[in-house]
């Protein structure tokens, strides 16, 4: 485990407080135009979908956040849900279900009455990317949410980071130096009172290559839970 740095959630004695960024975009976000115009162009043409900026679900006072990459285009751009309606999804909420992280019945759905039990979900990117490939300036842009996100949770202590693209987004937001905590899967990172934990993305392309399998996936969580337990 790396203990390397930590999260500015105060601004440092003398300096004045900095203007309080949004947590969620507006539904019309231009900020980043190739993906404006992606989402437009889906709404187009699947006008009932949700097709827009997803946002985090789950209570901000929750001790765990999860980071994914961004909302699937038949996942949660269709249904409006981090994660739900997607192959990715099946596993995640299974998951936090078996670990208590959730509870109610996953069914596929925004409006399945499933809950998460001290745990939230967000993604590093809002809106869903050609070929669930955001660029570079895309990531950097929609960061601003994700910390801002995160600097509205008072109660955080663990981030599991799906990916490594969720991971290195992480590292800028919590100041930890990219060499000092390399992403693999199962590693833990300590930002001050934060623990980032990796974990393979848990989409069906490294479910099917086996590259994560759901007993690996629920290594990382039965780590997370005993932490927060401990
Ligand atoms: S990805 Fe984020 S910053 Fe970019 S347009 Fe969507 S909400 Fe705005």
């Amino acid at each position: 485990m790396t203990t390397i740095s930590r999260i500015d959630r105060e601004p440092a004695r003398g300096r004045k407080p900095a203007a309080r960024l949004s947590t969620a975009p507006d539904r019309n976000c231009p900020l980043c135009p190739r993906l404006a115009a992606f989402r437009e162009a889906a709404r187009v043409r699947e006008p009932d979908w949700f097709n827009s900026p997803v946002p985090s679900f789950g209570d901000p006072d929750a001790r765990l956040l999860i980071v994914g990459l961004a909302p699937g285009m038949q996942g949660a751009n269709r249904t409006g849900r981090p994660f739900t309606g997607d192959f990715a999804g099946d596993l995640l909420y299974a998951t936090l279900l078996e670990y208590g992280f959730a509870k109610g019945v996953y069914q596929a759905r925004p409006d399945d009455g499933l809950t998460l039990v001290d745990c939230r979900i967000s993604n590093a990117v809002r809106c869903v990317p050609p070929q669930n490939k955001p660029l570079p300036i895309e990531i950097n842009t929609c960061r601003q949410f994700l910390s801002a996100t995160i600097a509205a949770m008072p109660k955080l202590r663990a981030i599991v980071a799906l990916g490594r693209i969720a991971h290195d987004s992480m590292l800028k937001v919590l100041a930890l130096r990219a060499a000092a905590a390399p992403f693999s899967h199962g590693a833990v990172h300590q930002a001050g009172a934060i623990r980032l934990y990796d974990s393979y993305h848990c989409s069906r392309y490294n479910t099917n290559t086996r590259v994560l399998t759901p007993q690996m996936f629920r290594g990382v969580f039965a780590k997370v839970k005993a932490d927060l337990n401990s």
